[in-house]
């Protein structure tokens, strides 16, 4: 066996008394740096529940998940999964609403310094949040939530205006709206152009307004 160095010697006496360099985690906190990029969280009130962050997590960890209740109400929801989410703070840099700093209070998500979430039950690794889905009155397909509408709504000012869907929206929220617009038929007419209608919808009353198709 071959003798220890010097210098290791003197190493493993050091250590004896000035203890261990590593943490004693989980049993005292280490030291986090503030921009350490830990779990991603969504901030409600920012985000719009559009759904971009969904096209860019690299490991589909976000999920958007529209519900229609029987009575005709229908939410969306912006589902998170921890135990597949690997950090990377790319829905937060590329949040629709945010400014690309994650550290910033404008993003849809905020990341955190958090960064132990051990368990054995992947069920409480799950984050959501919802808010109202707007659908269209026509065919009752999911638009988008009623909050990316407003937005959209906000940010396009009049330009706003030729997108009736858009517009409705804004004007029902405003109270300057009903909720039932035109006369119900069964066909698309004319009289659904104030109606709020997914695009498919619009598209086919255009066409067939237009040019009888
Ligand atoms: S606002 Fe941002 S966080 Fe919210 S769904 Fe859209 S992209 Fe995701
Ligand atoms: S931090 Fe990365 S992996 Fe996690 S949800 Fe956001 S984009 Fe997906």
């Amino acid at each position: 066996m071959k003798k220890p160095k010097l210098r290791e010697l003197g190493e493993a006496i050091k250590a004896v008394f000035k203890g261990p360099y590593t943490t004693k985690f989980p049993f005292q906190a280490p030291d986090i740096y503030p921009e350490f990029r830990g779990k991603p969280e969504f901030v409600e009130e920012n985000c719009i529940l559009c759904g971009g962050c969904v096209n860019i997590c690299p490991v589909d960890a976000i999920e958007v998940r529209d519900i229609i209740n029987d009575d005709g109400t229908a939410k969306r929801i912006m589902h998170r999964d921890y135990t597949r989410c690997i950090w990377c703070s790319m829905c937060s840099q590329n949040c629709t609403v945010g400014d690309g700093d994650v550290f910033g209070d404008k993003s849809g998500i905020k990341i955190t310094n958090e960064f132990d979430l051990s368990t054995l039950d992947p069920s409480t690794a799950q984050e959501q949040i919802e808010s109202e889905l707007v659908l269209c009155e026509k065919c009752g397909k999911p638009i988008t939530s009623k909050k990316h509408l407003l937005w959209l709504a906000e940010r396009l000012g009049t330009k706003a205006f030729p997108n009736q869907t858009i517009f409705i929206t804004k004007m029902k929220e405003l109270g300057l709206a009903d909720e039932e617009n035109g006369i119900p038929t069964d066909e698309l007419s004319r009289e659904d152009l104030n109606k709020v209608l997914c695009p498919e919808c619009r598209r086919n009353m255009m066409m067939s307004e237009d040019w009888s198709f």
